[in-house]
C-alpha cells in the first residue's frame, strides 16, 4: 500500500513557493512582479528564506511583513540559530506574529565557517533545530503554540548525517519538539522521495513531508548547490542541459519541463502537495503549473 494517504489523482495539486529576499532595488522589483504574478495560483503558503549565516534578518522579516500585509498571500518566515542568540530569534517570531504571520520554518542553518565546518552553537544560541521548535512552542504559549512550524529533511542524507537510523529518529524528534510539516531538500528522482517517505513512515513520521522542486534553469549553478547540499543530479539531467549553457531561454524550457515531469510522477503515487523553488522567477512557476493543470484561482486569491 503506498505510505500516501490517498487523494483523487485528477484534482489539481496544492502548491507552495519559496522566494529569498532582495538584495537589490531590482532584485525588489523583480521579486514583487512575481509575487503579483504567483498570487493568482492561490498557493497554500509562501516561504521567504533567512540568508546563510542570518545576514538577511531584517530583508527576511520586511519581505515576510510586506507579504503578510499587502497580500492575499499567507506567508512563512524562515529562521535559523545562527548567530543570534535565543532572545533575538524569538523576538523576530514575536515580530512575525505581530505583524500577522503565523507559520514559520524552523532550521538550524549551516555553520557560519561554512558546510563542511562543525556547527557550533552561537553564545545564548539554540542548540539546533530541535531546540529551536522547542522555543518557539514553549515561548509565550498563546503565540508559541499557535504558530505553524514547517522544518527541513533530505531524501538523500544531510551532508552531516549519521546514516538512515541516525536521520528518521531526528526528523521524528522534530516532529515530536512539534513540527507540523516537513520540506524536502531538492531531488530529481522520483524514487528518492518515495523510498524517503516509507523509510520516514516506518520510523513513526507521520505529518506531511512535502517534496521541494528545485526550478534552477541555470545547470552550472545547479550543479554547485547540488554538490554542497547533498541531491544527486542524474545522468539524464546533465544530458538534457549539455550544449544549453549560452540558451536560457531553451534551458529554462527544459526546466519547467523537467520539474513538471517529476511532480506528475509523483502525482501518480498519490502525492498532492508541491513546494517550489522559485529563486524569485515568475515565468518558471508559473509554466510549471501550468504544465501540472493549476490555474489562476482569482476568487481563492482575491
Ligand atoms: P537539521 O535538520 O537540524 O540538521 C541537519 C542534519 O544534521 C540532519 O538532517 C542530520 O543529518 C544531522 N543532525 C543534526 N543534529 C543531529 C542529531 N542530534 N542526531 C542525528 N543527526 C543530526 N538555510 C538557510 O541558511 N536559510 C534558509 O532559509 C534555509 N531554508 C531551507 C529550507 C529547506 C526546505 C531546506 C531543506 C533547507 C534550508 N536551508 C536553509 C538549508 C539548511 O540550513 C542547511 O541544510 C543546514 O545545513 C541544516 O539546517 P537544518 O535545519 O536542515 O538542520
Amino acid at each position: 500500500m503506498s505510505p500516501l494517504s490517498s487523494t483523487a489523482k485528477s484534482e489539481a495539486p496544492n502548491v507552495s513557493f519559496e522566494f529569498f529576499p532582495p538584495k537589490s532595488e531590482a532584485m525588489a522589483t523583480r521579486l514583487w512582479e512575481t509575487v503579483e504574478r504567483l498570487q493568482p495560483m492561490a498557493p497554500d503558503f509562501v516561504s521567504v528564506t533567512y540568508g546563510a549565516g542570518g545576514s538577511t534578518r531584517e530583508r527576511t522579516h520586511d519581505t515576510v511583513r510586506r507579504i503578510a500585509q499587502e497580500t492575499s498571500l499567507r506567508p512563512a518566515g524562515h529562521l535559523t540559530c545562527v548567530g543570534a542568540t535565543k532572545e533575538e530569534v524569538l523576538s523576530v517570531a514575536e515580530d512575525y506574529w505581530d505583524a500577522g504571520v503565523k507559520h514559520i520554518v524552523a532550521l538550524r542553518g549551516d555553520p557560519p565557517a561554512g558546510m563542511g565546518e562543525k556547527f557550533e552553537q552561537y553564545p545564548g544560541g539554540f542548540r539546533d533545530s530541535i531546540d529551536l521548535i522547542q522555543g518557539i512552542r514553549e515561548h509565550r504559549p498563546e503565540l508559541g503554540r499557535c504558530f505553524e512550524i514547517s522544518v527541513s529533511c533530505y531524501p538523500e542524507l544531510h551532508p552531516e548525517s549519521q546514516g538512515w537510523d541516525a536521520e528518521i529518529a531526528f526528523l521524528k524528534a522534530k516532529q515530536d519538539a512539534g513540527a507540523d510539516r516537513a520540506i524536502t531538500q531538492f531531488f530529481f528522482e522520483p524514487q528518492v522521495y518515495l523510498n524517503f517517505l516509507e523509510k520516514a513512515r516506518a520510523g513513526g513520521v507521520t505529518m506531511p513531508i512535502v517534496p521541494g522542486i528545485m526550478l534552477q534553469p541555470n545547470f552550472k549553478g545547479l550543479k554547485r548547490i547540488a554538490a554542497l547540499c547533498g541531491s544527486s543530479l542524474p545522468d539524464w539531467l546533465h544530458e538534457l542541459y549539455e550544449g544549453l549553457d549560452e540558451d536560457e531561454e531553451t534551458r529554462e524550457l527544459v526546466t519547467a519541463n523537467v520539474a513538471a515531469d517529476l511532480c506528475r510522477q509523483l502525482s501518480d503515487e498519490g502525492v498532492r502537495n508541491f513546494h517550489f523553488y522559485t529563486l524569485n522567477r515568475a515565468g518558471l512557476a508559473l509554466s510549471t503549473c501550468r504544465l501540472l493543470g493549476l490555474k489562476p484561482n482569482s476568487a481563492k486569491a482575491a
